[in-house]
This record gives structure tokens, C-alpha cells and sequence, in this order.
């Protein structure tokens, strides 16, 4: 068989309707992780829908123990031959919550709604509809090539993304043998728009953490003290100001990454991201002076102040507050020197006066990203350019953020991400949805990616 005919098989899947039955089958699953009594619904999804597909294709399959005592995970091998190269694949099981009740009339979260272009349902977006394609992708290039597929592949399915992926890292630190492979190829999260295949190399990290000025216990009448008592209010938002201007731009330099690289700026510039392309008019004069828009939202950071309370918003009275606290996120690019974020903000507000405002560090996800020159970016974006005529986004990073450090760093694997959603799927939301044309460009796009990889060797 060739090629050609592993697609027009692939294309008939969907057409036939069977792509559809197994999506009808999984969104039905109500595999919500964030409620706990949902929590047989995860195995239920792995054992009744991952592992039977997996069986089918000749995978061996074995459950991972969470060391974390959240979502069950499992681990999947297909191996031909150990000189060939070998793929580790990912997927999420588990879903959002429904939110039933907030669906459009018509629609459930536990039922798949076709209307035109458009699949309904929780989960067809994020992630049930994605790795959906891309299993259908490896049996319709399996059964093509006479049950060979011309690599080896690996497959690692946890249910706890959804709740920040509790145990994965440890599953992975503590298997790495198990898991060890050339490349690492998944697909999740939107591509840069519906007329763009895109392939992501990495994400963005985000660090999360506080400033608090603590001056006493109680509010102090502003008349009888304003004036001669300091005010916490005041205080931190001058020590923010001291970090971030008034349009955006990170002040602190020990915050910002020293420069760009001209492969990721070249990568970029390919986005064609204009103040217009995003769906919303975007603020040309917000960031880092002196970039383009697109490398201010992949190739910078940005020091965001999420809430920021002092008394009581909702009542204000006429009083010096007791205190006053802001919780900030700085999400941020490869190069930034996160690990010591403390110290640089520690030194920093010190230089500035600001000793007596309180730092502390919540939760940080490392910045990843694979050089936009790598070979199997090149590979893959050879494989896509024969498969569709639309033009291919390479993103170096996303601008948002995934653990995504587990398979680039623990793991040590170049990390391709191939998404099948769009922006405006919904995900997380109600009336979570993905495009029909878009469920056949991946279907087609990793057909032919799978295909190819199989002559790589
Ligand atoms: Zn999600």
C-alpha cells in the first residue's frame, strides 16, 4: 500500500462515521478529574477506551501506579525492532468539569452534537477529540503497511491533567528507561488559528507568587493618622511600579531573558502576528518597547499583577489599611533565571526601598523549548507541507504554559506538538467543540506524519 491509499482509508474512517462512534463513545464517559466522585470514570476511560484501541494495534499495555494517589495512568509499547527509531506519545483522559446546566439548549457535555462544521461535547477539544486522531492515525498506518509500521512507539496516558497532572513527573522520573525514546509527539491545546497547522516546541513557564505589605493589626482612622502612619496600600503599589511601568514593560532586568535567538525571532516573524490576527485589537502600545507583537507574546515575558487587595474593595471606609497584598505571575521564555526569582525580586526591592515588602513564591512551571532548527521539527514540517497546502506555524514556544519540562527535561526528548484544536474551541468552557475540517487536516496530517516517520530509518 502506499501512502496515498493510508490516506484515503483514513479520510473513509471519517466518512463512514466509526471516527465519530469511538468520540461518541469517550466524550459519554464523564472522566472529570476535578470532581472526586468522578474519580472510576478515570480507569474507566483508560481501561475501556485507551487500552482495548492500544491492544488492537499490538501494544503491550501495563498500569503505572500514581505515587501521588491521583488519576490511575497507563503505559503502552509497541515494538518492532530495536535499531528502529521510537516515538513517545502522550494523551489526557480526564476532562473539566461539565458545567451541565451552562450548555446552549440543545447541547450536553456528555453527548456528541453535530451541527455543521462543528463537534460539541466536553473533551472533543481537550483532549479526547486530539489523541482520538491521533490513534486513528497509527492504526490506519498500521493496518496500510501490512501491520508494520516502521518505528517503535511508546504511549503514556494519565487522567490528572486537568488537576496540574499530580504524579506525572514522578512517573516519569522514576521510569525513564521504561520511557526512553528519540521524540516525543503528542497533541493538545489550539493551533495558532483554524487555517494554520501548527506544530509547538515548548511552552512558556509561569512563575506565581505575592508581595505583601503587612504595617500592624487593625485600620487606622485616616483623619486622625493619615499623614504620620505609613499606608501598605501605597507602599506596594509604588514597589510594583518599581517592576513593571505603566505600559508593560518588566523593569526589574534580572526578570526578562538577555535576547531572543535569531531562529526562535525568525520562527516568530513566520506567525505573521499583526495587532489583528489574534481576534481581538491588541495593544501596540503595551510590552517591551522595541519588538515585534509576536515576540512579545513567544519570545518575551510579561510580569502580570492578577489581584491586588488592600481593605475592603466592596466598602471602602476612611482608613489607612492594615495591609495590603498583590498576587502576580511572571510567565516567561527559556533564559530567564526563574530558579533564583526570589533573590532577583528580594535584590531588587531592596536597591528600590522596599524592605519591608514580603515576598513569596508559589507555584513555578519551567520555560521549555526546542530550537525551531531541530531535525525532527524539520522532519515534521516536510511531513505536514506534503500532506496540506496551507501554510505551517512553527511555534517555538507556546505563550501559555505545560508541564511540558517532564518530556523536554526529565525525559530529554525533542518535544513536537501537533494540536488539532482552534482557539475559539471553548476549551475549559461550556459548549467545547472541534471543527470537522479540522478533526480531517489531523487525521491527515498524522496519517502521513506516521507514514513518513516509518521510512525515517
Ligand atoms: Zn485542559
Amino acid at each position: 500500500m502506499s501512502k496515498h491509499q493510508a490516506l484515503a482509508s483514513v479520510r473513509q474512517y471519517l466518512s463512514d462515521g466509526h471516527f465519530e462512534a469511538d468520540l461518541r463513545r469517550r466524550i459519554a464517559i464523564q472522566s472529570e478529574s476535578q470532581d472526586p466522585a468522578k474519580a472510576e470514570q478515570l480507569g474507566r476511560y483508560l481501561h475501556e477506551e485507551i487500552e482495548p484501541a492500544l491492544v488492537r494495534m499490538g501494544f503491550q499495555c501495563q498500569s503505572l501506579e500514581n505515587p501521588k494517589g491521583a488519576g490511575p495512568l497507563l503505559f503502552a509499547s509497541r515494538t518492532e525492532d530495536a535499531h528502529l527509531p521510537t516515538v513517545l506519545t502522550y494523551g489526557h483522559g480526564d476532562v473539566v468539569l461539565g458545567y451541565d446546566e451552562q450548555w446552549r439548549e440543545g447541547l450536553s457535555p456528555w453527548e456528541l452534537t453535530i451541527e455543521g462544521d462543528r463537534w460539541y461535547g466536553r473533551g472533543t477539544a481537550d483532549n479526547k477529540g486530539q489523541h482520538s486522531i491521533n490513534l486513528t492515525a497509527l492504526e490506519q498506518v498500521i493496518n496500510a503497511r501490512g501491520g508494520r509500521l516502521g518505528f517503535n512507539v511508546k504511549v503514556i496516558f494519565e487522567t490528572g491533567e486537568e488537576c496540574g497532572s499530580p504524579g506525572l513527573r514522578e512517573v516519569c522520573q522514576a521510569h525513564r528507561d521504561l520511557l526512553a525514546a528519540d521524540v516525543f509527539i503528542a497533541s493538545d491545546g489550539p493551533r495558532l488559528n483554524d487555517s494554520r497547522p501548527t506544530i509547538f516546541l515548548g511552552s512558556r513557564g509561569s512563575a506565581l507568587f505575592s508581595l505583601e505589605v503587612r504595617a500592624r493589626d487593625k485600620g487606622l482612622h485616616s483623619g486622625n493618622w493619615g499623614g504620620v502612619m505609613s499606608n501598605p496600600a501605597v507602599v506596594l503599589s509604588n514597589a510594583l511600579a518599581s517592576l513593571v511601568d505603566q505600559t508593560g514593560r518588566i523593569l526589574c532586568l534580572g526578570l526578562v531573558p538577555s535576547s531572543i535567538p535569531d531562529s526562535v525571532r525568525e520562527a516568530i516573524h513566520d506567525l505573521g502576528i499583526d495587532q489583528h490576527s489574534l481576534g481581538l485589537t491588541l495593544d501596540t502600545h503595551w510590552g517591551e518597547p522595541g519588538l515585534t507583537l509576536g515576540e512579545k507574546l513567544f519570545g518575551w515575558n510579561t510580569l502580570e499583577i492578577l489581584a491586588f487587595t488592600a481593605g475592603n474593595p466592596n466598602k471602602p471606609v476612611n482608613a489607612i489599611p492594615p495591609s495590603a497584598v498583590a498576587y502576580c505571575q511572571l510567565r516567561f521564555v527559556v533564559g530567564t533565571d526563574w530558579q533564583n526569582l526570589e533573590s532577583l525580586l528580594r535584590h531588587h526591592l531592596d536597591a528600590e526601598g522596599f524592605q519591608h515588602v514580603k515576598i513569596v513564591i508559589d507555584r513555578c512551571t519551567p520555560a521549555t523549548r526546542l530550537d525551531p532548527d531541530n531535525k525532527w521539527v524539520r522532519f515534521a514540517k516536510t511531513s505536514i507541507a506534503e500532506t496540506t497546502p496551507r501554510k505551517i506555524a512553527v511555534l517555538p514556544n507556546l505563550a501559555g504554559t505545560l508541564p511540558n519540562d517532564i518530556f523536554s527535561d526529565v525525559l530529554g526528548l525533542p518535544t513536537l506538538w501537533i494540536p488539532h484544536s482552534y482557539p475559539g474551541c471553548s476549551q475549559h468552557a461550556p459548549d467545547e467543540h472541534i471543527l470537522e475540517s479540522l478533526i480531517l487536516e489531523g487525521l491527515e496530517v498524522m496519517t502521513a506524519l506516521f507514514w513518513d516517520l516509518g521510512n525515517v530509518a
